[in-house]
């Protein structure tokens, strides 16, 4: 059984839930996701975290009153082989981390790079990962639910494509600064790098939670049951 941290912040986390229990659907993996509220909770049981895309200054400020960011920060120096999916505010987490560590993807990042909330875009991207092939499960995002509303039309239904192509949502979404990207570029939109590896810890400035495609959960299932 792996387990799943979800830091419950602010922001799209319930999205990541759903994404996560998909994902260990279509490689088979017994999953438990635990909604993380308070610093307390993140202990050495957690297999991989998931830091969520929403805002960064409202997370910093959301974490002050149960230490959360600052537990989250010390299991990482910890446990630096164990996963980490840090999406859009996600990701500026773990460039700035702030407090006393040294960013955890080694990156500028600006925020709010790309403009305001109406600049938000979506785009075909090229992406590089390993990434084991799932199998095709219904998830919500084939479903319409009660007011006739789909999840984003998002690849992939069956089968993956098994292009190196992802659909990219981006929403007031940061940049990392490009020339002081020092860690492995993983996501691009045309010469722009949008997703960086790091050791273990992987920085997406989009939304892989906001599509049906769950490619970038099942590499943090798959890397969690691999850690060391
Ligand atoms: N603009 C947000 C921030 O600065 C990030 C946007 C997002 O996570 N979608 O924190």
């Amino acid at each position: 059984m792996l387990r799943v941290g979800l830091a419950m912040l602010q922001g799209a986390r319930y999205e990541h839930s759903e994404a996560i229990r998909a994902a260990s659907l279509q490689l088979g993996e017994d999953v438990e996701v635990i909604h993380l509220k308070m610093g307390k909770q993140v202990d050495a049981e957690l297999d991989c975290l998931i830091l969520p895309g929403g805002e960064s200054t409202a997370m910093r400020k959301a974490s002050e009153s149960e230490s959360l960011l600052g537990a989250i920060y010390a299991w990482m120096s910890e446990y630096p082989t164990r996963p980490v999916l840090g999406t859009c505010a996600g990701a500026i987490l773990l460039a700035q981390p702030g407090l006393e560590y040294d960013p955890f993807i080694r990156t500028g990042i600006s925020r709010n790079a790309w403009g305001r909330q109406r600049d938000s875009f979506e785009a075909m991207l090229e992406v590089s990962l390993e990434v084991p092939i799932g199998k095709h499960v219904e998830t919500s995002a084939d479903k319409r639910n009660q007011f006739n509303h789909q999840p984003l039309p998002v690849q992939p239904s069956a089968p993956e494509p098994s292009s190196e192509q992802f659909h990219g949502v981006f929403i007031r979404a940061p940049r990392f600064e490009q020339s002081s990207i020092e860690c492995i570029p993983i996501a691009s939109l045309g010469e722009e790098i949008v997703g960086v590896l790091d050791g273990a810890r992987l920085a997406l400035t989009f939304h892989p939670e906001l599509t049906g495609d769950y490619r970038f959960h099942r590499w943090l299932l798959h890397r969690a049951s691999n850690a060391n």
